[in-house]
């Protein structure tokens, strides 16, 4: 590879595509005659202005966002929205949540302290390595919305199908899936993401929201001002400073995925590579990937083999062979590829084939 660069198979942070970081590493001393890095620049100044609106105008073309949904850049990553969510969005005080995993486990968590929050749903009893059933869940008839975690990222699984939530709003977190594929916006109240797993630098999330979700003065007066959507989306996500470096790297990743043709051709890659991945898990004798087929992650791949102690020794071998972060989360154990769109289909093939080479070394 090009500048001694690694295969890195992190979760998060995680690859970003070559050409943005060289972009980024030409305009890093002076941004377009600025006389100064995106680092340094007012977040006030024009120059960052348009950097911002830029982003937000890309962002809405990929995903086609109709215009009754704001676009908001909120800092405190995909945690934060645990907590502003049910702030937010619970007028009576009643949420369903639906936990496939650990971070729908933590979103739900963090939502019981603030009002009445029923499970309707989880994979828990076989360590989440599936998706409920969301075809007829028990929706509460006050609930204010149903939750989701559309992709999870320790567990490797995701939804084929939204859940029937029989009218009410629903929100996801889509933090590693955002941007992988096409995605129709309408039929969601609310997405949001932290973009350090597929789309850019650590430390802020993008909130898709449609407007009237977004409430003013019958909000708890108690809500830090930071914490509150309209506080966002009233000023153009600058209330405050943003994060100005993250907006502008993730802006050029969205012009990125403009040119190689959208995220219909993102789509195409991503299966293609999880495809590669797949087909040989489901052909190895040694490895087995830990999700039920029918609910297999496109970025986000555990797998293992039958013991603790072969697994740690792959994750050593892979990582002496230049495949960085293989290492399973601890809950799940085993390894874990994030195949996110940065990671290029030869990093995946070049696995492979080592992880290949390494079950007939080891028969
Ligand atoms: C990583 C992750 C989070 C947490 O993101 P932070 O930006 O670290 O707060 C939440 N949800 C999902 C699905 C994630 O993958």
């Amino acid at each position: 590879m090009k500048y001694d660069r690694i295969y890195n198979f992190s979760a998060g942070p995680s690859m970003l595509p070559e050409p943005v970081l060289e972009e980024i590493a030409a305009e890093v001393l002076n941004y377009r005659g600025s006389g100064m890095s995106v680092m340094e620049m007012s977040h006030r100044s024009e120059v960052f202005k348009t950097i911002a609106q830029e982003a937000e105008a890309d962002l809405r073309e990929l995903m086609n966002i109709p215009d009754n949904y704001k676009v908001l850049f909120i800092q405190g990553g995909a945690t934060l929205q645990f907590a502003m969510i049910p702030m937010n969005l619970m007028k009576n005080g009643v949420a369903d949540y639906i936990v496939s995993g650990s971070w729908s486990k933590k979103a739900y968590t963090e939502a019981k302290k603030y009002g009445k929050i029923n499970l309707v749903a989880t994979s828990e009893d076989r360590n989440y390595s599936y998706i409920p059933d969301c075809s007829d869940l028990p929706i509460s008839p006050d609930a204010d919305y149903v939750y989701i975690c559309e992709n999870e990222t320790i567990h490797g699984t995701t939804y084929q199908q939204l859940p029937n939530t029989k009218g009410k709003v629903l929100v996801a977190d889509q933090s590693s899936m955002f941007l992988s594929k096409p995605c129709n916006v309408s039929d969601y109240g609310m997405i949001y993401g932290g973009v350090q797993k597929n789309v850019g630098p650590a430390g802020m999330a993008i909130v898709i929201i449609r407007e009237d979700l977004i409430r003013t003065d019958d909000l708890d007066p108690r809500i830090p001002v930071y914490m509150r959507y309209d506080t966002h989306a009233n000023n153009d996500s600058m209330y405050n400073t943003p994060n100005c470096w993250c907006i502008y790297v993730c802006g050029k990743v969205f012009k990125y995925l403009k040119s190689i043709g959208g995220l219909e051709e993102m789509a195409r890659r991503n299966e293609e590579k999880a495809k590669v991945l797949y087909d040989f898990l489901d052909s190895s004798k040694m490895f087995k990937g830990t999700v039920e087929k029918e609910y297999r992650s496109l970025t986000n791949v555990p797998f293992g083999t039958e013991s603790k102690e072969k697994d740690a020794e792959v994750v050593k071998a892979t990582k002496a062979a230049g495949f960085d972060n293989l290492k399973g989360h601890k809950s799940v154990g085993g390894l874990r590829a994030s195949i996110y769109n940065a990671m290029p289909k030869e990093g995946v093939e070049a696995l492979v084939a080592f992880l290949k080479e390494y079950e007939a070394q080891h028969q």
